[in-house]
């Protein structure tokens, strides 16, 4: 199973807590290593060793891209994303600690992973979050790191994440008005995503805005919307509701990008802009436009065969599908003093059983619709 001997070797010192204490075979010492995980204490550094074989699927999809949820909490209750009350959040324990993160981060990135999203709920929200970011950017074979945010508490991040070499940030806005922001978000605030606008761009970082599309509360503001991207290098990007809200509940209705793109284009000339095949977005340019727009079909599916995504949501659960049942639980393994070529081949596992599609994954899945997004690590 474990393909890559060396690369994640205990006796290269990756795993010096797990040989020291299990040498001794002392039941005791075993508690004290779960305490100690899950008090956050750091694993030993990964030493260079041979490259690992990446991370492949069944249908020969390399998985490259690690969307890693570093919490379950947020401060807004965007209506698509989560019932009035908020999901269930995990209780603290139950939620991996920044160093169990970069120790599972750390093994996705010797396995190939070249980009690490770090999302949530919120994860500006998650104390620690920006220096943890800066140490996986400095990573060995340097992943590029970005972050999901509502915005709400970006500008007092900002400065640091650009100094510590964040160059991207996705920030999701659903209106450039307040009422209807406010009537979505079921939260205040939206003048500080505004202001965290400007400060993204002004600073020149690359900046994504992504809007969910839902019709009859924002979806006229689509036009507005695309007009913001002629005086701002910005990207814009409209997704289709997809049905995580956990409530369980499902729009009756939604604009696919198909229609949405068909709305732009007589109002638009949209000439498409070359993309990695592994895009989950379909973009263009408006002639004469410093930025882009475009569309996420997420509810449509249309990019499962080229999905390069894995996600790790924040209790530690490895997900192959954002559409599929969570499967490898790496926390429980880690504080069960698990070595990281068990935590290696366990993702590989887990990676083996991937289904070809999100809709395949759905049919097998019990729980779309009771999970949120903020769970999930949208
Ligand atoms: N809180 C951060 C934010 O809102 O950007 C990061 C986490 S959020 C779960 C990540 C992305 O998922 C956001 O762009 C959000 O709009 C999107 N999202 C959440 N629930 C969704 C749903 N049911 N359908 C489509 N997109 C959703
Ligand atoms: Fe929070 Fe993001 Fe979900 Fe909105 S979409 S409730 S900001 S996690």
């Amino acid at each position: 199973m474990f393909s890559q001997p060396g690369c994640l070797n205990p006796s290269l010192g990756m795993d010096t807590a797990k040989g020291r204490y299990d040498r001794a075979g002392n039941g005791a010492t075993r508690s004290r290593i779960w305490k100690e995980n899950r008090l956050g204490n750091p694993s030993p550094p990964m030493m260079p060793g041979p490259a690992p074989a990446s991370l492949v699927d069944p249908q020969g999809r390399t998985l490259d891209y690690l969307r890693l949820s570093v919490t379950d909490r947020c401060n807004l209750r965007c209506r698509y994303c989560m019932p009035t009350a908020g999901p269930t959040p995990a209780a603290r324990h139950e939620i991996m600690s920044l160093e169990e993160m970069e120790r599972l981060a750390n093994l996705f990135v010797r396995c190939g992973v070249r980009k690490i999203r770090i999302t949530g709920g919120e994860p500006l929200v998650r104390r620690g979050v920006v220096p943890f970011m800066i140490r996986l950017a400095g990573l060995p074979a340097r992943p590029e790191v970005l972050v999901t945010t509502n915005g709400l508490a970006l500008v007092e991040h900002l400065d640091e994440l650009a100094r510590g070499g964040i160059r991207r940030i996705n920030l999701s806005l659903d209106s450039l008005d307040a009422t209807t922001w406010s009537r979505i978000t079921r939260r205040q605030g939206h003048g500080r995503v505004v202001q965290a606008i400007d400060a993204v761009v002004t600073a020149g970082l690359g900046l994504k805005i992504n809007m969910v599309v839902l019709p009859g509360i924002n979806d006229h503001e689509i036009p507005d919307f695309v007009a913001l991207t002629r005086s701002l290098p910005v990207t814009v990007r409209f997704i289709e509701p997809m049905p995580f809200a956990g409530d369980g509940k499902r729009l009756a209705k939604i604009i696919s990008g198909e229609e949405i793109l068909g709305r732009l284009r007589g109002r638009f000339e949209l000439l498409p802009v070359v993309q990695d095949k592994a895009a989950v977005d379909r973009l263009f340019t408006v002639p004469g436009y410093r930025g882009r727009v475009g569309v996420i079909s997420g509810h449509s599916r249309t990019f499962c065969a080229a999905c390069s995504r894995l996600r790790i949501d924040s209790r530690g659960r490895l997900r192959t599908c954002l559409y599929g049942a969570p499967g490898a639980n790496l926390l429980e393994l880690m504080r069960g003093g698990g070595t990281n070529e068990q935590l290696v081949a366990t993702m590989r596992a887990a990676i083996g059983a991937r289904f070809a599609d999100g809709q395949a994954a759905e049919r097998a899945h019990q729980l779309v619709g009771r999970e949120s997004m903020a769970d999930i690590g949208g």
